[in-house]
């Protein structure tokens, strides 16, 4: 098969490092890809938000099976537009994608078919939302309803940082995302990612991992997309996982199904637990970046066979064989980030670093400049994943393979995993 995978982050280089290994894929492609992808694949130019474009980039290289990564191509349709013109693609269609993209339609789905999350209201005017905040007990959290790149939640301790919080997002700080707002109950316990892969009527769980959001260590600091994973979250025991697919996603799955809008791709849930009990945060439509880095060092090629039965509506027969091993990946970013970094800086010693199936140097924002050295030119930019026996034996051998790397102009957390160790 020709394949196509859109996106530019470690996400898709780790998706692409599975795919490619899998005998079904003869040609790879990643538009637009990055300078790691680079070495493996294909990459293409393309503005893979516009679904015409990409259309057209399946054409002209005979795409057999279209993979989307990023939100951003799937709420604007992209995954509609290139099944439309006959071509097999894993992702969801705008109408279901809105699980991620409107966060007053999650909640909406939630009522509906009784899923636990927090209690909340939608305003979209200001004055309203500010009234009834001062109504209520802190902490709350506040969250711009549409897609905010990470950045559209506060979970606000005090009235002034409410209310600047919503004179940020009505003031159109996230643009037409902060139309809406959502304002919500804080949830206590525990909060872990669940991933799940669904062809609109059958659900197999594909993997459970932890995050690390915070740029410091200790999970100080601001958020970011993300500072490393890991992966299983040993919160996330069997009883937990049992009990979150029949309580959030059978029924999500369900109430999509019975709108006709049913969900097909990789539903996300972010959820908090508490004594046990799931209570749905937020769900992504897509993989986590960098949870995916995680799941793909463990699942390896028959990642293609998965995302293929989703695409095709066979997930019924679908088996996902799991090693009883464990992933962790520790994001290295440009100092400065999330706030502002400057671009360009060298990076080397990544060939010291020994990729066997069990490490793994995943790019972001790598490019290579005009000597064809290769440059940071992003925030965030390598995700160095390690597999291990053990969660301990995993970190170890990753912040091993981070010391190799040489990049003064870069900083990592040295603490990815701590939550999961320290129990
Ligand atoms: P979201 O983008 O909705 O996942 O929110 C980002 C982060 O904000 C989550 O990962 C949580 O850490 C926090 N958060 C969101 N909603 C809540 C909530 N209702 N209670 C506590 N923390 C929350």
């Amino acid at each position: 098969m020709n394949i196509l995978i859109l996106g530019s982050g470690g996400r898709e280089h780790s998706l692409a490092w599975a795919i490619a290994q899998n005998p079904k894929c003869d040609r790879l492609f990643v538009a637009p890809g990055n300078a790691g992808i680079a070495e493996m694949a294909s990459c293409l130019p393309c503005d893979i938000e516009d679904g015409a474009a990409v259309v057209a980039l399946a054409a002209e290289h005979n795409i057999d099976f279209v993979v989307i990564g990023p939100e951003a191509p799937l709420a604007a349709g992209v995954a509609d537009d290139l099944r439309e013109a006959g071509y097999l693609t894993f992702g969801p269609g705008r109408a279901a994608a809105q699980l991620e993209a409107s966060k007053s339609f999650t909640k909406e789905i939630c009522t509906a078919c009784n899923a636990p999350t927090a209690a909340y209201r939608r305003f979209d005017d200001h004055n309203s939302a500010v009234e009834y905040m001062r109504q209520q007990d802190l902490p709350i959290v506040i969250k711009a309803d549409g897609l905010a790149a990470g950045k559209g939640v506060t979970v606000v301790e005090t009235m002034a940082a409410a209310e600047t919080a919503l004179a940020e997002i009505f003031g159109g700080a996230f643009g037409a995302a902060g139309a809406e707002v959502v304002i919500e109950a804080f949830l206590t316990g525990e909060e872990a990612s669940f991933f799940v892969l669904s062809d609109g009527e059958t659900a197999v769980p594909i993997g459970t991992a932890q995050d690390h959001k915070r740029a410091l260590e200790g999970d100080k600091g601001p958020n970011t997309g993300g500072m490393g994973a890991y992966s299983p979250a040993p919160i996330m025991t069997d009883v937990v996982i049992d009990r979150t697919m029949e309580k959030i996603i059978r029924p999500t799955l369900t109430e999509m199904a019975r709108r006709g809008t049913p969900f097909s791709g990789v539903l996300f849930a972010g959820l908090m637990i508490d004594d046990g009990n799931p209570s749905l945060v937020e769900y992504n439509t897509r993989f986590g970046d960098p949870e995916c880095q995680t799941l793909m060092l463990r699942l390896g090629a028959q990642v293609l066979d998965l995302l293929l039965a989703t695409a095709e509506g066979r997930l019924a027969e679908a088996r996902p064989q799991w090693a009883d091993d464990h992933a962790l990946t520790v994001v290295l970013a440009t100092n400065g980030y999330p706030g502002s970094y400057s671009k360009g800086s060298l990076i080397s010693g990544l060939s010291d670093i020994i990729e066997t199936p069990n490490t793994q140097v995943f790019h972001a924002g790598t490019s290579r400049d005009e000597n064809g050295q290769l440059i940071a030119s992003g925030g965030r930019v390598l995700a160095i994943t390690a597999r291990a026996e053990t969660l301990s034996d995993a970190q170890d051998r990753a912040y091993e393979a981070v010391a190799k790397v040489d990049w003064p102009e870069g900083f990592f957390r040295r603490d990815i995993g701590w939550r999961a160790l320290s129990k």
